[in-house]
Protein backbone atom coordinates (compact mmCIF):
# COMPACT_ATOMS: atom_id res chain seq x y z
CA UNK A 1 0.00 0.00 0.00
CA UNK A 2 1.19 3.32 -0.88
CA UNK A 3 1.20 5.54 1.98
CA UNK A 4 0.98 9.63 1.93
CA UNK A 5 4.21 11.32 2.60
CA UNK A 6 6.22 7.95 1.85
CA UNK A 7 8.01 9.85 -0.85
CA UNK A 8 8.56 12.80 1.20
CA UNK A 9 12.00 12.17 1.71
CA UNK A 10 12.99 11.11 -1.85
CA UNK A 11 11.60 13.89 -3.00
CA UNK A 12 13.65 16.27 -1.05
CA UNK A 13 16.87 14.79 -1.22
CA UNK A 14 16.25 15.23 -5.34
CA UNK A 15 14.90 18.53 -5.56
CA UNK A 16 18.46 19.74 -6.00
CA UNK A 17 19.31 17.31 -9.42
CA UNK A 18 18.93 18.40 -12.69
CA UNK A 19 21.52 17.05 -14.91
CA UNK A 20 23.01 18.45 -17.88
CA UNK A 21 21.41 17.20 -21.34
CA UNK A 22 25.03 15.91 -22.28
CA UNK A 23 24.89 13.55 -19.86
CA UNK A 24 22.29 11.31 -22.01
CA UNK A 25 23.10 8.01 -22.64
CA UNK A 26 26.93 7.48 -22.23
CA UNK A 27 26.55 8.46 -18.32
CA UNK A 28 23.10 6.05 -17.99
CA UNK A 29 24.43 3.36 -15.93
CA UNK A 30 23.24 0.01 -13.73
CA UNK A 31 20.47 2.11 -11.65
CA UNK A 32 18.96 3.94 -14.93
CA UNK A 33 15.50 2.89 -15.70
CA UNK A 34 16.69 2.91 -19.44
CA UNK A 35 14.10 2.59 -22.11
CA UNK A 36 13.42 -1.25 -22.25
CA UNK A 37 11.85 -1.16 -26.06
CA UNK A 38 10.87 0.91 -28.80
CA UNK A 39 7.74 0.19 -30.92
CA UNK A 40 7.42 1.41 -34.56
CA UNK A 41 3.33 2.26 -35.06
CA UNK A 42 2.04 3.26 -38.47
CA UNK A 43 -0.72 5.33 -38.37
CA UNK A 44 -3.22 3.46 -39.90
CA UNK A 45 -2.44 0.50 -38.18
CA UNK A 46 -2.97 2.21 -34.73
CA UNK A 47 -5.92 5.31 -35.50
CA UNK A 48 -6.31 5.50 -31.75
CA UNK A 49 -5.28 4.70 -28.45
CA UNK A 50 -5.97 4.73 -25.45
CA UNK A 51 -8.89 2.33 -23.16
CA UNK A 52 -9.66 5.61 -21.09
CA UNK A 53 -11.52 6.60 -24.76
CA UNK A 54 -11.26 3.95 -26.85
CA UNK A 55 -11.68 -0.18 -27.14
CA UNK A 56 -7.93 -0.05 -28.83
CA UNK A 57 -4.65 0.37 -27.39
CA UNK A 58 -1.08 -0.16 -28.02
CA UNK A 59 -0.26 -3.64 -27.27
CA UNK A 60 2.13 -3.37 -24.33
CA UNK A 61 2.98 -6.11 -22.18
CA UNK A 62 2.42 -6.51 -18.37
CA UNK A 63 4.57 -3.65 -16.38
CA UNK A 64 5.49 -1.62 -19.58
CA UNK A 65 4.43 2.09 -19.49
CA UNK A 66 4.77 4.09 -22.39
CA UNK A 67 5.32 7.80 -20.54
CA UNK A 68 3.96 11.19 -22.24
CA UNK A 69 3.71 14.67 -21.38
CA UNK A 70 0.77 17.07 -22.44
CA UNK A 71 0.98 20.66 -22.81
CA UNK A 72 4.15 22.00 -22.80
CA UNK A 73 7.25 23.08 -23.42
CA UNK A 74 7.38 25.54 -20.41
CA UNK A 75 11.20 27.25 -19.84
CA UNK A 76 11.70 25.51 -16.57
CA UNK A 77 10.10 22.64 -16.49
CA UNK A 78 10.48 21.31 -19.09
CA UNK A 79 13.92 21.59 -19.48
CA UNK A 80 13.76 19.79 -16.16
CA UNK A 81 12.22 16.78 -17.60
CA UNK A 82 14.19 16.71 -20.13
CA UNK A 83 17.17 16.52 -18.44
CA UNK A 84 15.60 14.07 -16.01
CA UNK A 85 14.79 11.93 -18.73
CA UNK A 86 18.36 11.90 -20.23
CA UNK A 87 20.11 11.12 -16.70
CA UNK A 88 17.81 8.13 -16.91
CA UNK A 89 18.03 7.60 -20.51
CA UNK A 90 14.16 7.48 -21.09
CA UNK A 91 12.49 8.33 -23.62
CA UNK A 92 8.83 9.87 -23.93
CA UNK A 93 6.30 11.61 -25.86
CA UNK A 94 5.38 15.62 -25.60
CA UNK A 95 2.53 16.48 -26.74
CA UNK A 96 2.99 20.00 -26.97
CA UNK A 97 1.35 22.91 -27.04
CA UNK A 98 1.19 25.38 -30.41
CA UNK A 99 1.10 28.87 -27.93
CA UNK A 100 3.97 27.08 -25.48
CA UNK A 101 6.07 25.97 -28.97
CA UNK A 102 6.01 29.62 -29.97
CA UNK A 103 7.40 30.92 -26.55
CA UNK A 104 10.02 28.29 -26.06
CA UNK A 105 10.64 26.64 -29.32
CA UNK A 106 14.00 25.39 -28.49
CA UNK A 107 12.71 22.86 -26.16
CA UNK A 108 10.75 21.73 -29.21
CA UNK A 109 14.20 21.12 -30.82
CA UNK A 110 15.77 20.06 -27.74
CA UNK A 111 13.43 17.10 -27.26
CA UNK A 112 13.03 16.06 -30.55
CA UNK A 113 17.04 15.90 -31.13
CA UNK A 114 17.55 13.94 -27.65
CA UNK A 115 15.14 11.18 -29.42
CA UNK A 116 11.79 12.43 -27.76
CA UNK A 117 8.21 11.84 -30.07
CA UNK A 118 7.56 15.61 -30.17
CA UNK A 119 3.17 15.50 -31.27
CA UNK A 120 0.82 18.16 -30.79
CA UNK A 121 -1.91 18.90 -28.84
CA UNK A 122 -3.76 22.03 -30.43
CA UNK A 123 -2.18 26.02 -31.26
CA UNK A 124 -4.60 27.46 -27.90
CA UNK A 125 -5.63 24.54 -25.77
CA UNK A 126 -9.25 24.57 -26.79
CA UNK A 127 -12.00 22.23 -26.11
CA UNK A 128 -12.42 20.37 -29.52
CA UNK A 129 -15.63 19.26 -28.66
CA UNK A 130 -16.74 22.46 -27.70
CA UNK A 131 -15.97 24.77 -30.63
CA UNK A 132 -17.31 24.96 -33.86
CA UNK A 133 -15.79 21.73 -35.90
CA UNK A 134 -14.04 25.01 -38.51
CA UNK A 135 -12.67 26.24 -35.46
CA UNK A 136 -11.38 23.20 -33.93
CA UNK A 137 -9.86 21.79 -37.32
CA UNK A 138 -8.18 25.70 -38.07
CA UNK A 139 -6.42 25.49 -33.98
CA UNK A 140 -5.29 21.63 -34.64
CA UNK A 141 -3.34 22.95 -37.82
CA UNK A 142 -1.90 25.85 -36.26
CA UNK A 143 -0.67 23.50 -33.52
CA UNK A 144 0.80 21.63 -36.12
CA UNK A 145 2.32 24.80 -38.07
CA UNK A 146 4.06 26.20 -34.91
CA UNK A 147 5.83 22.95 -33.51
CA UNK A 148 6.63 22.26 -37.60
CA UNK A 149 8.01 25.52 -37.50
CA UNK A 150 9.92 24.88 -34.20
CA UNK A 151 11.43 22.18 -35.34
CA UNK A 152 13.00 23.69 -37.88
CA UNK A 153 14.03 22.59 -42.07
CA UNK A 154 13.93 18.63 -42.28
CA UNK A 155 11.99 17.94 -39.25
CA UNK A 156 8.03 17.71 -38.77
CA UNK A 157 6.30 16.92 -35.69
CA UNK A 158 5.79 12.82 -35.29
CA UNK A 159 2.01 12.60 -36.51
CA UNK A 160 0.91 11.55 -33.35
CA UNK A 161 -2.69 14.20 -31.73
CA UNK A 162 -3.65 14.50 -28.21
CA UNK A 163 -6.74 16.37 -27.70
CA UNK A 164 -6.87 18.89 -25.12
CA UNK A 165 -9.09 18.07 -22.25
CA UNK A 166 -9.53 14.77 -24.20
CA UNK A 167 -12.65 16.61 -25.57
CA UNK A 168 -13.13 15.11 -29.40
CA UNK A 169 -15.79 14.71 -31.31
CA UNK A 170 -16.44 12.09 -34.22
CA UNK A 171 -16.38 14.70 -37.00
CA UNK A 172 -12.61 16.18 -35.10
CA UNK A 173 -11.70 12.52 -35.02
CA UNK A 174 -12.13 11.64 -39.24
CA UNK A 175 -9.78 14.98 -40.11
CA UNK A 176 -7.64 13.63 -38.03
CA UNK A 177 -7.45 10.62 -39.42
CA UNK A 178 -7.65 11.60 -43.04
CA UNK A 179 -4.66 13.94 -42.19
CA UNK A 180 -2.96 10.56 -40.96
CA UNK A 181 -2.46 11.65 -37.57
CA UNK A 182 -3.30 9.18 -34.57
CA UNK A 183 -5.34 10.22 -32.10
CA UNK A 184 -3.77 9.29 -28.47
CA UNK A 185 -5.94 8.62 -25.68
CA UNK A 186 -4.68 7.33 -22.56
CA UNK A 187 -4.83 4.50 -20.28
CA UNK A 188 -3.61 5.44 -16.81
CA UNK A 189 -4.17 9.34 -15.79
CA UNK A 190 -1.55 10.64 -13.15
CA UNK A 191 -4.05 13.61 -12.57
CA UNK A 192 -0.78 15.35 -12.44
CA UNK A 193 -2.76 18.56 -13.29
CA UNK A 194 -4.58 18.46 -9.98
CA UNK A 195 -1.14 18.19 -7.27
CA UNK A 196 0.94 20.56 -6.42
CA UNK A 197 2.45 18.26 -4.21
CA UNK A 198 5.43 16.22 -6.47
CA UNK A 199 4.64 13.30 -3.13
CA UNK A 200 0.81 13.18 -4.94
CA UNK A 201 2.00 12.68 -8.95
CA UNK A 202 4.09 9.84 -7.55
CA UNK A 203 1.50 8.13 -5.52
CA UNK A 204 -1.03 8.04 -7.78
CA UNK A 205 0.90 7.11 -11.03
CA UNK A 206 2.48 4.25 -9.32
CA UNK A 207 -1.34 3.52 -7.25
CA UNK A 208 -2.93 3.45 -10.71
CA UNK A 209 -0.16 1.85 -12.98
CA UNK A 210 -0.25 -1.09 -10.56
CA UNK A 211 -4.00 -1.00 -10.67
CA UNK A 212 -3.74 -1.32 -14.33
CA UNK A 213 -0.71 -3.38 -14.72
CA UNK A 214 0.46 -1.46 -17.95
CA UNK A 215 -0.36 1.53 -19.58
CA UNK A 216 0.06 4.69 -21.40
CA UNK A 217 0.62 7.70 -18.29
CA UNK A 218 -0.44 10.65 -19.27
CA UNK A 219 1.63 13.58 -17.44
CA UNK A 220 2.31 17.43 -18.10
CA UNK A 221 6.14 18.68 -18.45
CA UNK A 222 4.24 22.10 -17.81
CA UNK A 223 3.43 21.47 -13.74
CA UNK A 224 6.07 21.89 -11.27
CA UNK A 225 4.91 19.10 -9.76
CA UNK A 226 5.87 16.61 -11.85
CA UNK A 227 9.33 17.83 -13.16
CA UNK A 228 10.26 17.71 -9.02
CA UNK A 229 7.95 14.16 -8.83
CA UNK A 230 10.14 12.59 -11.90
CA UNK A 231 13.07 11.76 -10.21
CA UNK A 232 11.37 9.59 -7.62
CA UNK A 233 8.93 8.98 -10.15
CA UNK A 234 11.17 7.02 -12.48
CA UNK A 235 13.27 5.47 -9.83
CA UNK A 236 10.13 3.51 -8.24
CA UNK A 237 9.06 2.16 -11.64
CA UNK A 238 12.54 0.80 -11.80
CA UNK A 239 12.10 -0.85 -8.23
CA UNK A 240 9.26 -2.14 -8.71
CA UNK A 241 9.68 -3.31 -11.87
CA UNK A 242 8.65 -1.21 -15.07
CA UNK A 243 9.69 -0.63 -17.70
CA UNK A 244 9.79 2.08 -20.40
CA UNK A 245 8.67 1.58 -23.62
CA UNK A 246 9.08 4.64 -26.63
CA UNK A 247 6.59 5.20 -29.09
CA UNK A 248 8.26 6.45 -32.43
CA UNK A 249 6.30 6.59 -36.02
CA UNK A 250 6.84 4.52 -39.00
CA UNK A 251 6.87 7.58 -41.12
CA UNK A 252 8.53 10.05 -39.22
CA UNK A 253 11.04 8.73 -36.52
CA UNK A 254 13.08 11.47 -34.09
CA UNK A 255 16.58 11.36 -34.80
CA UNK A 256 18.67 9.33 -32.33
CA UNK A 257 14.92 7.36 -31.19
CA UNK A 258 17.04 3.79 -31.45
CA UNK A 259 19.88 4.76 -29.24
CA UNK A 260 18.28 3.95 -26.24
CA UNK A 261 19.98 3.34 -23.02
CA UNK A 262 23.23 0.98 -23.45
CA UNK A 263 21.84 -0.88 -21.04
CA UNK A 264 18.39 -1.95 -22.60
CA UNK A 265 19.91 -2.28 -25.95
CA UNK A 266 22.57 -4.61 -24.53
CA UNK A 267 19.72 -6.60 -23.35
CA UNK A 268 17.66 -6.68 -27.06
CA UNK A 269 20.70 -7.81 -28.28
CA UNK A 270 21.17 -10.30 -26.14
CA UNK A 271 17.81 -11.57 -26.73
CA UNK A 272 16.33 -10.97 -30.42
CA UNK A 273 18.12 -10.93 -33.48
CA UNK A 274 17.29 -7.60 -34.83
CA UNK A 275 15.14 -8.58 -37.60
CA UNK A 276 12.41 -8.86 -34.76
CA UNK A 277 12.55 -6.51 -32.71
CA UNK A 278 9.58 -4.03 -32.68
ZN1 LIG B 1 -3.48 19.68 -22.38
Amino acid sequence: MLKPGSFALLVGSTLAFSAPAAFAADTCGENALGTSRTITVSTSEFPRIGTEQYLETLRLKDREVVLTFDDGPHRENTSRVLDVLAADCVKATFFMLGINVAEAPHLARRARAEGHSVGTHTFSHINLSKVPLEKALQDIELGIEAVTEALGKGNSPAPFFRAPYLGITKEVEKFLYSRGLMVWGIDVDSLDWTFANPEKVIERSIAELEKNGKGILLLHDIKTATARALPVLLSELKRRGFRIVHVVPESNPPPDASNISRLANKKQQDERPKSLRE
